[in-house]
């Protein structure tokens, strides 16, 4: 049998650890075209949460009873796609299960057994994560050299990968994160310029601590956040910034209208340029940036924290810990000892 994650029932604002079960299914039958796949590692991503609720956007979501769609890395068992071979270490969107079927899509593609990467961080900094970032900060907000980089979910997965290849490319660069450990890791640990502690301030003093943080106001705005903290960095955006939209997590689990903006004019009035992306759309790109991003991790420019939890049982609690938060890096379970 085969242990499975699924939803128990839909979350009503915040997400808790009750709403998902696991349960025994029956080892699936891949499809012509699917792979079978043991998983080692599955990964836990916010996003996941947008698929918990009702229908939005691109995303088709999980039916109740059904199991989680996540990213996993595994090995082949069988393979019924013509480039993928029995025994191929692969990384793609599968089941938050410990044997899975899928088709490969654009986040499928296989792992060099020879990387000196350890195997779960091809579902962060190699993977998703550091593509996220790479694309995110790099083509959609194209900083240049000396420019001011500010990042919301600095201290964490994405943020703090954004960061730092904003400091790679020469910007200044501040990050707003919750707590002083959050705060303090943004400086010591990422070496980012700057930091603010977002926790308890409202949009005012927000704004007042990024105007003094970004003394030459913000150029990039890389949001994962939204709400104040998006409210406050429109309020000190540049003329011609620009706001890629990774990610708007402070929405996910909202239950109540969120505040009203009061900076949105900026918008128009500094003709900004806000632009929602999503990784996957970059897939013919991937292997230049897989590259390049391995290169900087070798060489410690970039620096990167998972937070790995044991054995499938543990998956809703570690998943929970991304909102509330608590979450120490990139968050992973750990499904099987690689063979
Ligand atoms: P993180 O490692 O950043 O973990 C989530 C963090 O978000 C928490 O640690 C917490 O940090 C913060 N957070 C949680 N709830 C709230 C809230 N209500 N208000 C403010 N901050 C909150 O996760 P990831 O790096 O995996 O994801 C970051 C963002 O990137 C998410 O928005 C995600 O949806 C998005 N994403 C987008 C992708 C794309 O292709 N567009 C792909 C992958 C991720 P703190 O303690 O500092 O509050």
């Amino acid at each position: 049998m085969n242990k499975t994650v699924i939803l128990k029932s839909r979350p009503l604002g915040m997400l808790s650890e009750t709403n998902f079960e696991v349960v025994e299914r029956p080892i699936p039958e891949p499809a012509a075209g699917e792979l079978l796949v043991k998983n080692y590692f599955a990964s836990l991503d916010p996003g996941v949460r947008k698929l918990l609720g009702e229908p939005e956007g691109y995303m088709v979501p999980t039916a109740l009873g059904e199991v989680l769609r996540t990213n996993t890395v595994g090995r082949v068992l069988q393979s019924r796609h013509p480039d993928y071979a029995d025994g191929d270490l692969v990384v793609g969107t599968g089941f938050l299960q410990e044997v899975s079927a899928f088709a490969p899509g654009p986040m499928t593609w296989k792992i060099d057994p020879k990387s000196r990467i350890a195997l779960q961080s091809n579902l962060g900094i190699l993977g998703a994560i550091g593509l996220t970032a790479y694309f995110g900060l790099l083509s959609v907000g194209q900083p240049k050299s000396g420019e001011t980089v500010l990042v919301s979910g600095a201290a964490g997965a994405v943020g703090s990968a954004v960061g730092q290849i904003a400091k790679i490319k020469g910007c200044r660069v501040v990050g707003i994160a919750g707590g002083a450990e959050k705060t303090r890791r943004l400086i010591e640990e990422f070496r980012f310029d700057g930091a603010i502690d977002y926790k308890g301030k409202s949009a005012e003093q927000l704004t007042a601590a990024i105007r003094e943080q970004c003394p030459q106001g913000v150029d990039v705005y890389f949001e994962n956040v939204g709400g104040i903290q998006l409210d406050a960095a429109l309020a000190c955006m540049n003329w011609g910034g620009r706001i890629p939209v990774c990610g708007l997590i402070s929405e996910y689990n909202r239950s109540v209208p969120p505040q009203p903006m009061l900076n949105l004019f900026n918008i128009v009035a500094k003709i900004l340029r806000v632009d929602g992306f999503l990784s996957f759309t970059y897939k013919e790109e991937f292997p230049a940036a897989l590259r390049e991003l391995e290169t900087w991790v070798l060489s410690g420019k970039l620096v990167y924290r998972e937070h790995v939890e044991n054995g499938i049982e543990a998956a809703a609690a570690t998943f929970v810990t991304l909102f509330t938060g608590e979450n120490r890096g990139k968050t992973i379970v750990k499904l099987a000892e690689p063979d």
